[in-house]
């Protein structure tokens, strides 16, 4: 286990699993719909490009670039589009694939910016919930797990754009970021 981190929440065979659980959850309610699949950048992309290898259907993958203001380990909801869609989605199925929804101001936003396309219907998908941390209402239609109020690395998670390359997701002790 890495020095900073004090625990591991979910190991890799636990996420491996549950993504096996969500892809096939999804293929079965997609199958002809061939969603546009966005991973918001760039904690989701070990989650998008393990849980679409889990999707035995066709899709296409799109990257949304986002960048939110706060501090060290948590966001004020300001959202910034740093990379956008290469495609229309107009008339699209759209899943939004995201790390973890924590206060919720990040996928509201992103949500309202996605619908102004008018696509036929935007979905969210997230590996990681932290209920307890919301402060808006979101609705996930795909939830991998629910975890507890803490600072969460790995799996393309990141603390100061390190730790994303762990293969699993740990609690990074508190004096790291202190
Ligand atoms: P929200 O807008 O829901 O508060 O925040 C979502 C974003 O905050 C996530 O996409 C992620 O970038 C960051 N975030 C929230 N909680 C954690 C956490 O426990 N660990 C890490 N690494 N990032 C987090």
């Amino acid at each position: 286990m890495h020095k900073d981190v004090g625990a591991i929440l979910l190991n890799e065979a636990e996420i491996k699993a549950r993504i096996l659980e969500m892809g096939a959850e999804i293929a079965a309610e997609y199958k002809d719909k061939n969603p546009v699949m966005i991973a918001v950048l760039k904690g989701s992309f070990i989650f998008m490009a393990d849980l679409v290898r889990a999707m035995d259907m066709p899709s296409r993958i799109e990257f949304l670039g986002v960048s939110s203001y706060g501090d060290k380990t948590t966001t004020t909801g300001a959202v910034q589009i740093t990379r956008d869609l290469d495609c229309d989605i107009e008339g699209r199925h759209v899943i939004v694939v995201e790390d973890i929804l924590d206060s919720g101001l990040t996928l509201s936003y992103l949500i309202s910016y996605l619908q102004n396309r008018k696509p036929a219907s935007v979905a969210i998908c997230t590996l990681l919930d932290k209920p307890e941390r919301r402060k808006v209402e979101v609705d996930a239609r795909y939830k991998g797990f629910t975890i507890p109020d803490a600072f969460v690395v790995g799996y393309g998670l990141d603390f100061a754009e390190q730790y994303r390359n762990l293969p699993y997701i740990g609690v990074l002790k508190p004096e790291v970021y202190a």
